[in-house]
C-alpha cells in the first residue's frame, strides 16, 4: 500500500489567509514550510486510488501528485473516505464532481449533513454515497479493505440541530490483502479511548490528529486531543512502537510546525514523525 499525505495542515491550511502571526507570517516568507488541509491518497496497486477526505485545495494536490493524473482515459480516483463532515474535509467534494460513480464514504450523520450538497453534486454525475459503518467493513479497488470506527468528536458546527451522535468522528483502518500493511487514519479526534489502543497496536503506521500540542492553544476546548501532557496522544503513542506513528492536521498554533522547535524535539525523541506534504509511505 502506498498511502501520501497530500495536506497535512488543520482547517485554513498554513499560513491561513487572514491571520498574521508570527509562524504565518514565517512560512509567507519561506522560512517554515507551507501546508495545506490534511487529506491524504492510499492505493493497494497504484492503479486505483482512494483519498481520505477531501479538501478545499484537492485541485492543487491532485496536480501536483503526477500519480493521480487521469489518463488515459479517467482519473485514477476512485473515491473518498469522509473521516466526519468538517468543511475542510468535504469542501473538494465540489471539486471532485463531475465523474459518475464517483463513491464517497461516510458515517449516516455525516451523509445525513451532507444531503443538500449530495444533492446538488449528483446533478453534474450521480455518486454513489456509501455508510461507511456497513457490518464487516468494505473492499476498495486495488486490493484493500477499510473499516470505519467511530471516535470521540463533536458534530460539525455547521449542522442545524447538531444531533447528539456517536458517530460524527470515523477512524479508518486500511488493509492491503495483499502485504498485509495496515493504515490507522485518525486526522481528528477529542479523546484517547482504549479502542484507538486495539486499533493502533495491529496497525503498521498510523496518522494521528495532531492539531494543537497543548490544550490551551485551542480556541473551542475539547474539540481536539493535545499532543502533549499525561492525557496527550504523545503518551498514549509511546505504548505503541511498532507502529510508524505520524502527526497530520496542525494548526497555525501549533510549535511542531517548526523543525527547530523544543516541541518537535520532543516528539521526535518519542519516534513520531511530522512530515511535509507529498510525504509518501509504503506499507
Ligand atoms: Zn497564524
Amino acid at each position: 500500500m502506498r498511502v501520501v499525505l497530500l495536506g497535512t495542515a488543520a482547517g485554513g491550511g498554513f499560513p491561513r489567509w487572514n491571520c498574521a502571526c508570527a509562524r504565518c507570517a514565517a512560512a509567507r516568507d519561506g522560512k517554515l514550510p507551507a501546508r495545506t488541509p490534511e487529506c491524504a491518497a492510499v492505493t493497494g496497486n497504484s492503479r486505483d486510488w482512494w483519498l481520505l477526505n477531501a479538501s478545499p485545495d484537492i485541485r492543487a494536490r491532485l496536480t501536483a501528485n503526477p500519480a493521480l493524473w487521469p489518463g488515459p482515459r479517467d482519473t485514477p480516483v476512485r473515491g473518498v473516505l469522509l473521516t466526519d463532515a468538517e468543511a475542510d474535509h468535504v469542501a473538494g467534494l465540489a471539486v471532485l464532481r463531475g465523474t459518475a460513480g464517483f463513491k464517497t464514504y461516510a458515517a449516516p450523520p455525516v451523509l445525513a449533513a451532507l444531503a443538500p450538497a449530495r444533492a446538488a453534486l449528483d446533478r453534474h454525475a450521480p455518486g454513489e454515497w456509501a455508510d461507511s459503518l456497513t457490518e464487516g467493513g468494505f473492499v476498495l479497488s486495488g486490493g484493500l479493505v477499510a473499516t470505519a470506527h467511530p471516535v470521540a468528536g463533536e458534530p460539525s458546527a455547521y449542522v442545524p440541530g447538531r444531533a447528539n451522535d456517536h458517530r460524527w468522528v470515523t477512524a479508518y483502518r486500511i488493509e492491503d490483502l495483499a502485504t498485509g500493511g495496515v493504515l490507522v487514519y485518525v486526522p481528528r479526534v477529542s479523546a484517547w479511548t482504549p479502542m484507538l489502543d486495539d486499533l493502533v497496536e495491529e496497525a503498521d503506521c498510523v496518522v494521528l490528529d495532531g492539531t494543537h500540542f497543548t490544550a490551551d492553544e485551542a480556541t473551542q476546548a475539547g474539540r481536539h486531543l493535545p499532543v502533549s501532557g499525561p492525557d496527550g496522544s504523545l503518551s498514549a503513542l509511546t505504548r505503541h512502537p511498532q507502529a510508524r506513528r505520524i502527526y497530520t492536521h496542525l494548526a497555525d498554533t501549533n510549535p511542531l510546525l517548526d523543525p527547530a522547535s523544543a516541541a518537535r524535539t520532543q516528539v521526535s525523541e518519542a519516534g513520531v514523525e511530522v512530515l511535509p506534504d507529498g510525504a509518501e509511505l509504503v506499507l
